[in-house]
């Protein structure tokens, strides 16, 4: 069965991160770096980002020994892209310390020519008026996701309306899709969301899990309750990543395959938060997959009988 290769866009950091475990600095981090390596358990990966001279030529070497393309990430006079973020002793929340733009201030995604014809994209969480710049840049994909956050909710809402009108799929967190709503109500706010454009919501809820709003109505894929999270960091990239790299393997995109993706995406993310930074999905096979998918069967599985 072929397998398509899944477009990555977003961003690639070196994070200082403040964890109940204790204080790790450089740790590559980004959306592009989580979902990208997610993605590239099942499927091939290009990537579209922006480094600077600090990122060490190591870690991109990394991605390319696990069937990622590295030929659309520029290398550029400057820093890389810097998030240092601080988490609470429970890993419920977090705190921005310091954002340093570096390199990523002038980010402009050009494509290389052999990537203008991915069939599955994901825009990762980049200003509204860069991500309409990479759906001008390839030709007719399958499935076109997108990521957005607060910030360009509130200070881009007019680029974003542009780019919600373009895509098929929106994955967005509880929180965000509520501030770009105005509905307090995940099921009506997603409602609202797909009026705008996407044909299907995928709001991510942290520990709670994921929920799908599409044609054929709601789909909930839990979190795999671990015992131990480490580094919460770019749980919703790896997310996404695993989604669209599991997608990627299946003839068509049917409301049963997403489904099938969407548990993909939370065993993924779920490996993920196990470690600092990437170091877990730097190794994930998809045996490690397939086990954790046997645990979400016995999770939800309380027999087919009826009851009553
Ligand atoms: P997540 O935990 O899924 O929100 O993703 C965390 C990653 O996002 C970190 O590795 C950061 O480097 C990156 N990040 C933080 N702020 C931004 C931003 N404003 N734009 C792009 N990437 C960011």
């Amino acid at each position: 069965m072929a397998t398509f290769p899944v477009l990555i866009v977003g961003s690639m950091a070196l994070d200082d991160l403040e964890l109940p475990s204790g204080t790790f600095k450089n740790v590559v981090g980004g959306s592009a770096t989580y979902s990208a390596l997610a993605a590239s358990t099942f499927a091939p990966v290009r990537v579209v980002a922006v480094v600077g001279q600090d990122f060490p030529e190591a870690e991109l070497e990394h991605l390319r020994k696990r069937n990622i393309d590295t030929s659309g990430i520029e290398r550029r006079e400057g820093n890389t892209f810097r998030w240092a973020g601080r988490y609470s002793a429970n890993l419920t929340w977090r705190e921005t310390l310091d954002t340093q733009l570096g390199v990523f201030a002038g980010f402009d995604p050009k494509l290389p020519a052999s990537y203008a014809d991915t069939p599955l994209v994901l825009l990762g969480n980049i200003h509204p008026a860069l991500q309409q710049s990479v759906l001008e840049q390839v030709r007719q994909p399958r499935l076109v996701a997108a990521d957005t956050m607060n910030f360009w909710i509130e200070g881009e809402p007019a680029a974003l309306a542009a780019v919600l009108r373009k895509i098929d799929t929106l994955v967005i967190n509880e929180e965000e899709v509520r501030l770009l709503t105005g509905e307090h109500n995940v099921a009506k706010a997603a409602r609202e969301a797909r009026k705008r454009g996407p044909r299907r919501v995928l709001v991510k809820r942290g520990e709670y899990g994921a929920l799908l709003f599409d044609e054929q109505g709601a789909f909930f894929a839990p979190a795999y309750p671990l015992e131990e999270v480490v580094d919460p960091t770019g749980a919703g990239d790896s997310f996404a990543g695993g989604l669209l790299g599991y997608l990627a393997t299946q003839p068509e995109i049917t409301p049963l395959s997403l489904r099938r993706s969407i548990v993909v995406a939370s065993a993924c993310a779920s490996y993920n938060v196990e470690a600092v930074g990437h170091r877990r999905l730097l190794t994930l096979t998809k045996n490690d997959v397939n086990r954790r998918l046997d645990a979400f069967r016995a999770l939800i599985h309380f027999g087919n009988e009826l009851f009553f």
